[in-house]
């Protein structure tokens, strides 16, 4: 835990250009793109001779895609980073720069709005990206949001639609499934908990990974430079936000074609499995239609398939069919279970 400062400071107290003074003092540039960033009117950027830009934007809301009884606010700044730039790294694109828009009542003190730009800040010098914008306002029911949205750029060739895949390619995902939804049925029980006992002491030890899963995501950037080192360029790639099932059922429609998915194929983290007994879930489901895993699904030509077979963190889960034989989960005992997209916010 941060340490609390003895006095906090109320957000009327700074105003509105103060405050973005303190939040957005901007670090260096570190994209040879950026020209002007936070300061002036709009950003300058400079886009890099021959690639394409590719652009994203999310919303987070309070009380729909985060609770700050349980969510630091360091974790969700560097959250809302990481799931935008997922959303790049699944176009195969680099992440370059990123606009935050920010609303936040009288409840939040200057400090606690530092932290999450600390987190903000955190994600972008992990990431590389510039935070070169933004916009800043009150929000009349104090509720917090954030709408972020991030620019990146790739080679025209280099770009992975949802639309490239082809019957008979390997269906690929990175790191594993499951644990960032069983992380949140953690965080609610122990919410529940508290809420009840406000005395109780959190019990978390025993699931840090699945915690973490769910509070910080990475983007898997890593995967990327990864796939392009090996010289694999997917025909076809998704990011697991909602769901693998979901994932699987977008990228199918958008590629005119079928799938399979193998259960026993479904990379799962010891923990996940713990947790998912100790909850009586079953792993398997958290992995089709929990959500918010943040992994890579993405397809290969079969003919790639030695190049992502022996990579440590790619698991190849099943591989695509013509668009008449449907999208299955095949369960061990060879029986097919049709694919159902359960989305994760449910409106
Ligand atoms: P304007 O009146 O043109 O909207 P602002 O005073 O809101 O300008 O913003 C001043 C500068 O600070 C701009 O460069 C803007 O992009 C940046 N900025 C404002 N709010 C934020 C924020 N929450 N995060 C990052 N940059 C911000
Ligand atoms: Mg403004």
């Amino acid at each position: 835990m941060p340490e609390q400062p003895q006095t906090l400071t109320p957000l009327a107290q700074l105003g509105e250009f103060g405050l973005i003074r303190r939040l957005a003092q901007s670090a260096r540039a570190q994209q040879p793109g950026t020209r002007t960033a936070i300061g002036d009117d709009a950003a300058v950027l400079q886009p890099t001779p021959g690639l394409q830009q590719v652009i994203s934007t999310d919303l987070l809301l309070e009380g729909i895609h985060f609770d700050l009884t349980f969510c630091p606010l360091r974790h969700l700044g560097y959250k809302a980073v990481a799931v935008n730039v997922s959303d790049v790294a699944a176009m195969n694109a680099r992440p370059t720069q990123l606009v935050m828009g920010l609303a936040a009542g009288a409840r939040f003190s200057v400090e606690a709005l530092e932290e999450l730009y600390a987190g903000i800040r955190l994600a972008c010098d992990a990431y590389g990206v510039d935070l070169v914008g933004g916009d800043t306002t009150t929000s009349p029911g104090g509720h917090l949001l954030l709408s972020v949205t991030v620019l990146g750029e790739a080679a025209p060739e280099a770009i992975v639609r949802r639309s490239g895949g082809q019957p008979t390619d390997l269906l690929c995902v990175s790191g594993d499934l499951g644990a960032a939804y069983l992380g949140l049925q953690v965080l609610n029980r122990e919410k529940a908990v508290f809420l009840d006992d406000p005395e109780a002491q959190p019990e978390l030890e025993n699931y840090a990974y699945v915690v973490q899963r769910q509070l910080r995501p990475e983007a898997r950037m890593d995967v990327i430079h990864e796939l392009a080192e090996l010289g694999v360029v997917p025909t076809a790639m998704i990011d697991v936000s909602d769901g693998l099932a979901s994932e699987v059922l977008h990228l199918c429609r958008e590629s005119g074609v079928g799938a399979r998915v193998y259960q026993d194929r479904l990379p799962l983290a010891e923990e996940t499995l713990e947790v998912a007994e100790e909850f009586k879930l079953d792993p398997t489901t958290c992995a089709l239609n929990g959500g918010e895993d943040y992994e890579l699904l993405f397809t290969v030509p079969l003919a790639l398939h030695d190049k992502v077979r022996n990579h440590p963190d790619i698991t190849v889960i099943g591989h695509l069919v013509p668009p008449d034989q449907g999208a299955y989960l095949v369960l061990p005992s060879g029986t097919q279970v049709e694919l159902q997209a359960q989305g994760w916010t449910a409106f």
